[in-house]
């Protein structure tokens, strides 16, 4: 624990300026912790009048645990439309917070958001924390992360959620950093422990070449970002909840970055994300040509066409097909995977898919250990098959 001096203390504030948590503040001539000290000593290190120390015990932001409640999720809008992670995000965190019996809540930043608050709350949250003003019409790094920080260290949610978004890869980090909090990025699955509490939540790691299961267990709120399309939106049609309008002002910190210019990014002609069905081809196809059997079954299913890496790699298919750690994250209600084999990497993509069937000559495959259905032989008999099948009825 740090413990200040104060009749050592000659105000230089090089403390307050050292502290990665903002956890030190000059009262007049007086130095004063707040809660958000992790008792990382740097200050200790940083003041050359002994006026700081540190002790044995367990600093202010490392105790009182259990006065963190409830599981937030940072809402993320566009145009007055909210984004289908947010949804998803309510989802799950309905879910966790039951094991916790604790409430839901989204936090919403933006101007004239007042009328999403009702789809937020038909999708689970029990509050939706409000902050309406003109400078946060638009995200930005600066405004968001303040606001956001100084609403957690004000109300202490448990946990808190962000989509894996261009914005919630921005954001989190930050707050975060500004909490001295743990984050754990990209997850693709999050779980209670049932002994201890705790958010467990699973990613790749080393390359993809294993699933990490990450706990925060010495620093709250315990955070993470989770990709589009991993975790299942649900509806309550009837479910209402509280509003809570939070008035915030504008500092000039906001306004360190501004944005002269909005590009809107040209849509892909392929929605992994939104497909009820996909049909995805992999290394097995053995030449870029054969992608024509994996187009002509999803044209009958109505599908998109998704793809391994690696026939990505090989320029077989466009990189907007990739399904993976590295390509898209979807939740189909039918995932078909001809001659793919189920790399971690790849499952990491698509294996919360409600129903998976798998193409593949090989029983052996990862792909079928994780398949609803396996057709085990040559997809090139196969495919023209089933082909001849749907087109007949
Ligand atoms: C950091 C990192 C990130 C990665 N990210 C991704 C990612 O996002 N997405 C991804 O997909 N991969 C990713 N990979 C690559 C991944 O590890 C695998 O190499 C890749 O998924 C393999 O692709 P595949 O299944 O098409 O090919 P293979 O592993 O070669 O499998 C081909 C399969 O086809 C079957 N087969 C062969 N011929 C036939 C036939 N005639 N009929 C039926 N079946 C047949 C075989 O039995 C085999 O199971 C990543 C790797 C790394 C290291």
């Amino acid at each position: 624990m740090i413990k200040l001096l104060p009749k050592n203390c000659v105000g230089c504030k090089q403390c307050v300026k050292i502290c990665p948590f903002a956890a030190i503040q000059l009262e007049g001539k007086t130095p004063v912790l707040n809660d958000r000290c992790t008792g990382c000593g740097a200050c200790v290190d940083a003041c050359r009048f002994a006026a700081i120390a540190l002790t044995g015990k367990k600093s202010p932001g490392m105790k009182n645990l259990s006065a963190y409640r409830g599981i937030w999720v940072i809402a993320e809008h566009r145009g007055n439309s909210i984004h289908q992670v947010t949804l998803e995000l309510i989802g799950k965190a309905l879910e966790l917070s039951r094991q916790r019996a604790t409430e839901v809540s989204a936090v919403l930043l933006g101007e004239r958001v007042k009328e999403l608050p009702p789809l937020l709350m038909r999708h689970g949250a029990d509050r939706v924390y409000i902050v309406d003003a003109a400078h946060l019409r638009r995200y930005r790094t600066l405004p968001y992360a303040r606001i956001i920080s100084e609403l957690i260290v004000a109300c202490k949610p448990e946990m808190v959620l962000f989509g894996a978004t261009t914005m919630g890869r921005d954001l989190a980090p930050r707050i975060a950093n500004r909490l001295g909090t743990g984050l754990t990025a990209d997850c693709t699955g999050l779980e209670i422990a049932p002994d201890s509490g705790l958010l467990l939540q699973t990613r790749p790691a080393f390359g993809g070449n294993i699933m990490a299961t990450i706990a925060c267990p010495d620093h709250r709120p315990q955070m993470a970002t989770v990709r589009p399309g991993v975790m299942q939106s649900i509806c309550f049609p009837e479910h209402t909840g509280e509003v809570v309008h939070i008035a915030v002002k504008e500092k000039r910190e906001d306004n360190l970055v501004s944005i002269l210019k909005t590009i809107p990014k040209k849509r892909s002609a392929v929605d992994l994300e939104k497909a009820q069905i996909i049909v995805s081809g992999g290394r097995g196809l053995g030449a870029a040509e054969n992608f024509k059997l994996i187009k002509k079954l999803a044209d009958c299913l109505g599908a998109e066409v998704g793809a391994s890496r690696s026939v990505v790699d090989r320029g077989w298919i466009s990189r907007e097909h990739q399904v993976g750690q590295t390509g898209k994250s979807v939740r189909p209600r039918l995932y078909i995977a001809c001659g793919i084999s189920g790399a971690v990497q790849h499952l990491a993509g698509m294996q919360h898919s409600d129903v998976i069937a798998a193409i593949n000559r090989d029983p052996k495959a990862p792909i079928v250990a994780a398949a609803h259905f396996s057709l085990i032989g040559d997809l090139n008999r196969i495919i023209p098959e089933m082909i001849s099948q749907l087109q007949k009825r």
